[in-house]
């Protein structure tokens, strides 16, 4: 009846049939523990046929977490960050600069050894990477969105993502660039557009949909993304 795949658990606790979706088995059934075999499953399959947005939306959602929270975190060498949206791991490289290739930041041996360097090195080249990917964007989207910047600041404001003020200046925080490029983008085209216009009326919404369509489903992932980017330290 369903083509959802699940595990059903028999609980002495439970008094009724519930779903729920567990972080690393997905989609579970609960069920009392005197129904029959035959009872839960045909019991179970025809709620899961009632709600299969639900189980979809969650098992989409639990996934895209995982994903995020499969990183630890640490800027050191053997650490696991997010980079551009997907886990990358460190490693000592061949190189003599700091390099992203293949899910791998690549350090220079020559500072491997010491891990208070390797951790400030790699926190400054990732605020370098911030600052030029941000400047790309901006040019393009400036332009396109008649708006003037006067300067970008690349910070790391811990409650929130960018900020414009009234000057022109950009603020945007370095960790966007551990995010997936199309949510940093979106934070881009939001401050930008608030050189346009203040707050979040119906005027800034107008100006940032017109330029990007899906800014809010991008923040929207950028907030629940935002435990495992505010994690790398
Ligand atoms: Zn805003």
């Amino acid at each position: 009846m369903s083509a959802r795949p699940y595990r059903l658990i028999r609980s002495p606790r439970a008094r009724r049939l519930t779903l729920r979706i567990d972080p690393e088995h997905g989609l579970e059934a609960v069920v009392p523990e005197r129904y029959s075999e035959a009872r839960a499953r045909r019991d179970v399959e025809a709620f899961i046929a009632t709600r299969l947005k639900w189980i979809d939306r969650s098992l989409a959602e639990v996934t895209s977490r995982r994903t995020a929270l499969g990183t630890d975190g640490r800027l050191a060498v053997g650490g696991l960050i997010p980079y551009a949206g997907r886990p990358h791991h460190i490693v000592v490289g061949a190189g003599g600069s700091i390099t992203a290739l293949n899910g791998e930041i690549q350090i220079p041996e020559i500072i491997a050894a010491d891990p208070e360097v390797v951790r400030r090195r790699l926190l400054s080249w990732l605020r370098r990477r911030a600052r030029a990917i941000a400047e790309q964007m901006i040019s393009v989207y400036a332009a396109e969105m008649k708006v003037a910047p006067t300067r970008l600041r690349i910070g790391d404001q811990s409650t929130r993502w960018g900020s414009a003020s009234g000057d022109g200046t950009i603020s945007l925080s370095w960790r966007l660039v551990l995010a997936p490029p199309s949510c940093f983008e979106a934070v881009v085209v939001h401050e930008l557009a608030h050189l346009r216009a203040s707050g979040h009326g119906a005027r800034f919404r107008a100006v940032v949909e017109r330029h990007l369509p899906d800014e809010a489903a991008r923040m929207r992932q950028l907030q629940r993304l935002a435990p495992a980017l505010s994690a790398v330290r």
